[in-house]
């Protein structure tokens, strides 16, 4: 090629092709380096060159890159490359970049993903002996493909631009209430820390009492909490709230400050409240409020009885968990009281010691609550088998032969829209591992505006384990599974953020080249989408020529000059 050097020149591009088009959030994607990468790259990469930028691809870039070439070549004085010089001795040839093996399981992942389609939500599945992530999806998402080859640039900045966000990994960066998840962990704390036993139970009539602020319970009948194993298989919220004021007002530390920070320490060991260190970039820690949260709120002044009556004890009020950190506090769960951090890589072809120094993290077993005794664990494992079989689960179809332990849970859904909080439907959310004499897998299955727990949620994960333990899906199974992967539940508020994101930016458009073609489309004659009632416009609707442009709720300098375009 270089004798044709006049015209022509070779310029090599890695290339990725993903032959499942599925775990995009897992696998990341690769672009050009830009020049930070290229000045922390210690002379490694230079324009032009490619790296990963998220995902596998950016965690084990050193890995997968391989080492570059070089060879040496002599010109003439017509500067024309002639020939090797010295035939080449001091040439080094490139050399390909190594496989990681991972765990994940191509089939779960594509299950997962298919019925989170027409969603917003997470499913992360993980093996609780080894750490090993099985699948992980986040909705919605996209086509790993769509950012390779010539469209990707057409394609990453159409995805930026879309508000119901398909680059953004949920699974290990949403930041959800817990919910009734969280009652499992809150009822292995209070026997832990002495201050109920497996027989403790709460005379529940439909509401936590104790406190100023009532806490609901959905069950009324006399009984449903009479012990924990019945608290937790018919999710009592006042049995809970009950334990975790216990907790922070435990007798043996005399001072709610201590029994607070006790609570917490507890839940930074099941992994809450912290960023666990999965091996893909960009995870969130999630929160789990401590004694300076409470005294910046209440200046000082709060009791057990401020966070309960927030909802604490039934995974709410400051506590907020990943969908990641969820499904691994399940794994300790099912492994009474340890747990690896979850990742992907199981091992990387010709190991050399740089990568068991990166690797090296997931291979440590942490025996972070082993000290809970067996008759705690037995006694709450016992009552998330009961959710499936009396409790809050047992209308989801049973696979036969297998013991699955869950917990549903329902988080309250609030979010700032058009400037003002408003409360949706509630988060769908559900924790399980099976078999429950031997857990192979535990799932987090987590639905936006989803509604119940055993909803959508429970069922979806019940196909999961079902693909994942029999290594298929029944023939009725699977017709429930194109149900669900067919069931639209994808927020109604998201068509009106994006209609008022893009009709912003097609005002920013027009005040700046007074181009009107993109601005058109929003205007109350030929929108699509209608963003308020005409009537409820800050402006009158006008007869004749003038119109008006929907962004006007949203844009003051639109409002002051009140647009109008001659038809
Ligand atoms: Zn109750």
């Amino acid at each position: 090629m270089w004798r044709f050097s006049n015209g022509f020149f070779l310029q090599p591009r890695p290339v990725r092709l993903y032959p499942f088009n599925a775990a995009a959030h897992i696998l990341g994607y690769i672009n050009e380096v830009d020049t930070s990468i290229i000045n922390r790259s210690n002379g490694f990469y230079e324009s032009g060159d490619y790296a990963g930028r998220t995902g596998l691809e950016q965690y084990y870039e050193r890995v997968l890159r391989g080492q570059k070439g070089s060879e040496l070549w002599i010109k003439d004085n017509f500067n024309r490359l002639v020939g090797h010089y010295q035939n080449g001795i001091f040439d080094t040839a490139a050399v390909a970049g190594r496989n990681l093996r991972t765990y994940l399981d191509v089939e779960l992942q594509q299950l997962a993903e298919k019925l989170l389609a027409n969603k917003v939500g997470a499913i992360v599945a993980i093996e609780p002996k080894t750490g090993g992530i099985l699948a992980m999806a986040s909705a919605p998402d996209y086509n790993p493909n769509d950012l390779t080859g010539s469209s990707k640039q057409k394609n990453y900045s159409k995805m930026l631009l879309d508000v119901s966000t398909p680059l953004y990994n949920r699974a290990t960066k949403g930041q959800y209430p817990a919910g009734s998840t969280y009652k499992p962990l809150g009822a292995l704390i209070g026997l832990d820390e002495g201050v109920i036993t497996p027989s403790s139970g709460y005379p529940c009539h439909g509401a936590y009492l104790e406190c100023t602020r009532p806490v609901k319970c959905l069950e009324k009948w006399a009984g449903h909490a009479a012990n924990l194993r019945l608290a937790v298989a018919h999710s009592c919220n006042s049995f809970f709230s009950s334990t975790i004021r216990r907790t922070i007002d435990n007798p043996k530390y005399h001072n709610p400050r201590i029994g607070l920070t006790k609570w917490k320490e507890y839940c930074t060991a099941f992994g809450y409240g912290h960023k666990l260190g999965v091996d893909i970039p960009n995870e969130n820690g999630g929160n789990i409020p401590d004694t300076t949260a409470y005294d910046k709120e209440y200046r000082g002044q709060w009791n057990s009885c401020t966070m309960t009556g927030g909802g604490l004890g039934i995974g709410q009020d400051k506590m907020l968990v990943t969908p990641l950190q969820i499904t691994n506090g399940i794994c300790i769960v099912a492994n009474k009281g340890y747990y690896y951090l979850p990742h992907f890589v199981r091992s990387i072809d010709d190991e050399n010691d740089d990568d068991t120094a990166l690797v090296n993290k997931f291979r440590k077993r942490h025996n972070v609550l082993t000290h809970i005794s067996d008759t705690a664990y037995e006694t709450v494992i016992s009552g998330m088998q009961d959710v499936t079989e009396i409790g809050t689960a047992k209308a989801i179809t049973k696979i036969p032969g297998i013991n699955v332990c869950a917990k549903t849970g329902t988080a309250q859904n609030k979010r700032v829209l058009d400037k003002k909080v408003v409360e949706l439907k509630d988060h769908s959310l559900f924790v399980c591992f099976a078999p429950r004499e031997d857990p192979k897998v535990a799932i987090s299955v987590i639905i936006e505006n989803g509604g119940f727990g055993a909803t959508w949620a429970g069922p979806m994960a019940y196909l999961l384990l079902e693909k994942y333990l029999t290594d298929s899906l029944r023939a009725d199974r699977q017709k429930e599974a194109d149900r669900i992967a067919a069931a639209n539940l994808m927020p109604s508020y998201l068509t009106r953020e994006q209609f008022k994101a893009d009709s912003i930016r097609a005002y920013e458009w027009f005040k700046m080249t007074k181009d009107s073609s993109y601005i058109d489309k929003y205007t109350y004659q030929n929108a699509e989408v209608p963003f308020l009632p005409r009537e409820q416009s800050p402006l009158p609707a006008k007869k004749g020529p003038a119109i008006q442009y929907m962004v006007i709720i949203d844009d003051k300098n639109l409002r002051k000059k009140n647009h109008s375009v001659p038809s």
